[in-house]
């Protein structure tokens, strides 16, 4: 079997690997799909992913065979990558906090017993059953492979507070984005603003229902005051990922607002303290998700309120992978989500 490894910056491989057996307490997983994530990407530019299995971490599949105490998975069923349970005794639970639980956080780190060698560029995977749920029976394959990405930004959402009647500002319309002004309609907001300079993005952006689409600089300084009576926006979400955007999405913030950091920016970032401070916002940063977020995301994309195709641009194979990361790492990707068929 081969699985799709980072060997070097900008080097990705094809990788002849052990066939997958499970551990006790662990499945193996015949991956359907995996998305290409931002930090996929990432990782490849610098040649370092954070732990091999986080190197193609949005999968979904079906489990092929199990381990003693699979936690009831049996072969067959649909799942989808998820975040363990809190585990109750380590000292974050201890303390009442089963969201900062380390034994969660260590397995969406890649760092438990069972992590695999590698992620989700394979046509198969071993890993620990706590770490999976199954898939809502409604959702299409496709929508599974959509799961991880769409959970990361209902967390983002929920976290920050957006509620009825609420101007929401979304920055960046990639998939985070795309997905965040959809959870944060389902939240109440009245209003969803969307800051996006490319043509294809900002389309999708319309089809999945932003009210204004506007491009980045003084159209968007100017339509978001239009739109709030010179307020500034309930809660900005920084979806883009770019250094100098979080400043910017502080600034087109209300006084008294949220300002909610769910783009990953790699790089350090300047900010200006006074306008923070003279403003008095509340900074929100959410990373990864919980399984309340898996369940509540999985339910909204059942039932229509998110929709998460208009996400998906095209599905590739193994071998095609490479140039795709190359196009993503280039900046001249017109794609939202790519989705890798291993198979
Ligand atoms: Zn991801
Ligand atoms: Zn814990």
């Amino acid at each position: 079997m081969r699985a799709a490894l980072i060997t070097g910056a900008r080097q990705i491989e094809l990788v002849e690997v052990p066939e997958p057996h499970p551990a006790p307490g662990g499945v193996v997983v015949d991956i359907r799909y995996c998305g290409v994530c931002g930090t996929d990407v990432g990782a490849y530019r610098t040649g370092m992913p954070s732990h091999p299995s986080l190197f193609g971490h949005e999968w979904t599949g079906t489990v092929r065979d199990v381990g003693d105490e699979a936690g009831g998975l049996a072969p067959g069923d649909r799942v989808v990558v998820a975040v363990r349970a809190p585990c109750g005794v380590c000292p974050d639970c201890a303390a009442g906090r089963p969201g900062s639980c380390r034994a969660a956080r260590a397995m969406l780190l890649g760092r438990d017993p069972l992590a695999p060698p590698h992620g989700g560029f394979a046509p198969a995977l071993a890993v620990a059953a706590e770490r999976l749920v199954r898939v809502h029976p409604q959702l299409s394959d496709e929508e599974a492979a959509l799961i991880e990405p769409a959970s990361v930004a209902h967390r983002g959402v929920r976290r920050s507070g957006v509620g009825l009647g609420d101007v929401a500002v979304v920055q960046g319309a990639g998939p985070i984005g795309l997905l965040t002004l959809q959870f944060a309609r389902a939240a109440g907001a009245a209003t969803v603003v969307v800051i996006e300079p490319d043509p294809g993005r900002r389309a999708a952006a319309r089809e999945v229902g932003a009210d204004l689409v506007l491009a980045p600089g003084d159209e968007a300084v100017a339509g978001v005051l239009d739109v709030t009576g010179g307020a500034g926006g309930d809660v900005v979400f920084e979806c883009a990922g770019h250094p100098p955007l979080l400043q910017a999405a502080v600034d087109l913030t209300r006084h008294g607002g949220v300002t909610a950091m769910l783009g990953y920016i790699e790089e350090a970032a300047t900010i200006d303290p006074s306008r923070w401070l003279g403003k008095d916002i509340t900074m929100v940063a959410s990373v990864g998700f919980a399984r309340q977020d898996q369940h509540s995301a999985m339910s909204l994309i059942a039932d229509g309120r998110v929709r998460v195709s208009p996400l998906h641009s095209r599905t590739v194979n193994l071998e095609e992978l490479g140039g795709v990361l190359q196009e993503l790492a280039a900046g001249r990707s017109s794609d939202t989500k790519v989705l890798v068929d291993p198979h």
